[in-house]
């Protein structure tokens, strides 16, 4: 398998999975000139792209979705999920929904997809665990809290996509209304750097690459977390394995595994 983050932020979030010549993305949050950009640059166009897998009916997971409902391409989603963006955006009504039911698995050309519920302020927001010939990607993000099966899908992968959106510090110095504060810091918000670096110490050697993505341009910074990381006690083979992902517009690096 071949992934790698094009851009996540309060922005906008999509990645890029391939695997044995299938292409996806998760989510289709960030503007269609990226993304076009992104495809480009690997020599393809939106009408290459298999599917795209959506987490959740929020603006920055789903803002370029319309783009692939007009080309046609599968887009994976629970009901409840797909209900939304189809209410909030009519240009995807007539898109080729593919409807799962969270915690089901299901095939996907040779990979198994497992979505599994996360908790976070939305009609019914998922996770995902792609299994291939031994190897996992589990993506959890925008999850206000660290739940039993974030923590086993986090801790049986290869690659492991995970949010540290926010310090709880500068959250409460922004200037955000107190509302969207109380939003954030939720268990149905967004996770906190603490939050995501006590999860990354119970880490076993198998997962191999672990992305911190959705970090927030206001109230959190790379620099910030590389301190957090620094001090936590998480031995240096690991450290190796963490790669922060700048929420301003830069793209990870990508991991065959
Ligand atoms: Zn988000
Ligand atoms: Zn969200």
């Amino acid at each position: 398998m071949f992934f790698q983050v094009l851009g996540s932020s309060s922005s906008g979030n999509c990645s890029y999975l391939e695997c044995d010549g299938v292409k996806a993305f998760i989510d289709a949050g960030l503007g269609i000139k990226r993304i076009r950009k992104y495809l480009a640059g690997r020599g393809l166009d939106i009408e290459d792209i298999d599917a795209v897998f959506v987490t959740h009916e929020h603006f920055d997971h789903y803002a370029s979705l319309c783009y692939f409902a007009a080309a046609g391409t599968k887009i994976y989603a629970n009901r409840g999920t797909a209900e939304c963006i189809r209410y909030k955006d009519s240009k995807t009504k007539n898109a080729n929904w593919q409807i799962f039911e969270t915690g089901q698995k299901f095939d996907f050309y040779g990979i198994d997809v497992l979505p599994f519920t996360i908790p976070h302020d939305t009609t019914d927001p998922v996770g995902y665990s792609f299994t291939h010939q031994g190897s996992a990607l589990t993506y959890a993000t925008d999850i206000g809290k660290v739940t039993n099966s974030v923590q086993d899908f986090a801790r049986n992968c290869s690659v492991l996509v995970l949010e540290s959106n926010y310090c709880p510090l500068m959250l409460a110095r922004s200037n955000r209304p107190p509302r969207l504060k109380n939003r954030i810091s939720s268990t149905s918000g967004h996770l906190s750097n603490a939050d995501a670096i006590s999860l990354l110490k119970a880490l076993p050697p198998v997962v191999k690459k672990v992305y911190l993505t959705h970090v927030s341009r206001e109230c959190n910074s790379v620099g910030h977390i590389a301190e957090l990381l620094g001090k936590s006690g998480i031995d240096s083979e690991m450290l190796r394995r963490i790669e922060i992902v700048s929420p301003f517009d830069a793209p990870s690096s990508p991991v065959e595994f």
